[in-house]
Parts: structure tokens; sequence; C-alpha cells
């Protein structure tokens, strides 16, 4: 090849190489820097998978992660573009078929503020409520408000302690507790909430090769539009927050029709529950213990109200301490956020 030529084909690749790593770079959110793995994937049956955050990256609830016969289905998708970004990144480790679905479980910011990282030809499902919800003003929520705003503090004492920190393996883990805080801070400011563009009210079925993924909605709960992914032949189903292993929290929530929808996630068949928080278990117990807490929280800060007790105080006084041996409970008092969020319900409001 003469050489005039070959100059030329060396330059031209190398400018389509500069022109594909920009392209690249430009696509990775702020945020995504991290130590070691992000996620470890759970696998709970073959090709689905419950990936979990390590702590070296927020990301806060759990996604689950589908690989069918042509493609990958991710149930939630975390707080932040970069954690979700992360996340496909990681996935890549499990297989290299393409992501085509998303599945939103409702419109929290730890379960769908990873949306706007997805291709536009990417099915991003969830309830006809979590677009709503999605579509207005997600950022202005308590909740999210609440998360958001503690950042900067959280950055200032992280900082503090790391100064006055002696003991350098302490040091170490406050400096990494920093930069995921600082990460994930710098994540939010580039987020842009996005719906879902498909949309159910009760029930999608969708096929992938011998899988069925059902996703069905069992009315108010957790928020007004929660959604349940079942695999009927696996025997599993993806609860989001409408069940954790835990207490899910309660700002959107509609706690006593919440117990009632409960008794139709009794009904399903299933033996393992993947939560958005926590690890996977088998013990359907739990679901009667949640609804006998949602049930006893519901009546207790509902006499509260009704003798003048002001949200504040209620949130303080609300004793759930017998339910301790089953649900991670310390000492009286409920999150003041849960007991606005009924007194709100109690006199005729919520979303
Ligand atoms: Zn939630």
């Amino acid at each position: 090849m003469p050489s005039m030529k070959r100059r030329a084909l060396v330059c031209a690749v190398g400018v389509l190489f500069v022109i594909g790593v920009a392209a690249a770079q430009s696509q990775r959110p702020a945020g995504t820097s991290h130590t070691g793995n992000a996620f470890k994937f759970n696998k709970v049956a073959e090709g689905v998978y419950h990936a979990i955050g390590t702590g070296s990256l927020a990301v806060v609830g759990n996604s689950s992660v589908l690989v069918n016969d042509s493609d990958v289905i991710i149930v939630d998708d975390h707080v932040s573009p970069a954690a979700a970004w992360v996340l496909l990144d990681e996935v890549k480790s499990l297989t290299n078929k393409p992501v085509t679905t998303v599945i939103n479980t409702h419109f929290h910011f730890d379960h769908a503020h990873g949306n706007q990282i997805f291709e536009p030809g990417v099915q991003i499902i969830g309830h006809e409520f979590t677009r709503r919800m999605l579509l207005g003003n997600p950022t202005g929520m308590p909740l999210y408000q609440g998360y958001l705003n503690g950042m900067p503090t959280q950055i200032d004492t992280l900082k503090k302690r790391i100064a006055e920190e002696k003991d350098a393996a302490a040091k170490t883990k406050l400096q990494t507790q920093l930069q995921v805080t600082e990460n994930n801070y710098a994540s939010q400011k580039e987020l842009k909430p996005t719906p879902p563009n498909v949309t159910l009210s009760t029930q999608m079925t969708l096929f992938r090769g011998n899988r069925e993924i059902q996703i069905r909605y069992l009315g108010r709960g957790h928020t007004a539009g929660d959604v349940v992914v079942l695999l009927p032949k696996d025997r599993i189903v993806m609860t989001g927050d409408f069940l954790t292993s835990g207490l899910s929290n309660m700002s959107d929530s509609y706690p006593e029709e919440w117990a009632a929808s409960l008794d139709a996630l009794k009904k399903l068949e299933f033996d393992t529950v993947m939560p958005g928080h926590g690890e996977a278990f088998t013990d359907k117990a739990k679901i009667g213990y949640f609804q006998a807490y949602l049930r006893d929280v519901w009546a207790e800060t509902s006499r509260l109200k009704k003798q003048g007790v002001s949200a504040a105080e209620a949130a303080k006084t609300v004793d759930m301490t017998k339910h301790k041996g089953n649900l991670p409970i310390q000492a009286p008092g409920i999150p003041p956020i849960a007991a606005t969020r009924i007194y709100e319900l109690l006199d005729g409001g919520g979303r």
C-alpha cells in the first residue's frame, strides 16, 4: 500500500476511534466512579438475579435482572442516572444480551430515577399512576426533597469527621462514604425524571421464550400504583416496596388499603419474594406480620389524631414495639413522614 494512502487510512481510523470514545463518554453520567463492584448479583433462579448494592455507590433500592432467551429485562433502576448506568455496565458480566425492557414497580426516586439513561427504543413499563407521578413534580415530593436536601449537610459532616479522624482505617471508610455521597449528589444534579413509555392499569403479561412475566397491580398500598412482577414457572415474585424484608416507607401510602391489597398478594402462587429492599426471602408469614403492623399503625395514629395530638407528636408517641419480634422496630415512634401521611389521609387528602 502506498504510504500516502496508508497514512490517510491510519488517520481516518484514528478519527473514528476518537469520535467513538467521545460518544461513549458523553453518555456516561456524572458520579459513576466507585471502587470494586457496585452490585452483587444473587442468582435466585436460572436467569433471574437480584442486584444488591455493595455500598461502593449509592443505589438505595434493589433491582432484579431477568436474562431471557434473547434479551434482558430490568425491574427497577435505582436512585440516579449514575446508579442505573453502572448497573447496566455490571450486567455485562452476566450476559451480553441487550436490555430491551425496564419495569418500574412504582414512582419513588430509589426505584425509577435511573429511567433517563435508557435509549428511546427501550420499553419502560409502569402503572399509569407511576407515569402520572413521574410526569408531574416528582422532585418536589417530600420524600425526595428530604433525601436531596440532606446531602450537603452529610457531605460537610463527613469532611469534618475525616479531618478529625486519627485512625487510618476509619478515615478510609469515611472517605469512601464521602465519595459515595458526593457522586450521588453530582448525579442528582443531572436528574431528568423520565416516566414509563408503556403503562398498565391492572395487568400485563410479557412472553420471552418459555418465560412468562406477569406485571400485576393488586390495589392501592405503598403508593396508588405499585405493581408486582410474577414469574409463575419459577414461582418468584418481585415486590418493590409493596412488600420488603422490613418496613416500607409510608410517605405516599394508603396503609389501611395496603393491608387489604396484601391479601391479593397472598393469593398469588410463589415461593420466593425478591423485595425492593433487603435480601430475597421465602417466609410468607412476613406478609401477615406487615399487614398486622399496617392495621395497628393506622388505628393507633387515627386514635391520637382524634385526641387532638399533632402529627409531629403522634410520630413520637405511636408505639409499635409489640411488632418488634417480627419487624425491625427498636423503640416507640414512627417516621414523621408516615404520621403526616396518615393525618393527610384522615383529612381526606392523598395522591
Ligand atoms: Zn418506595
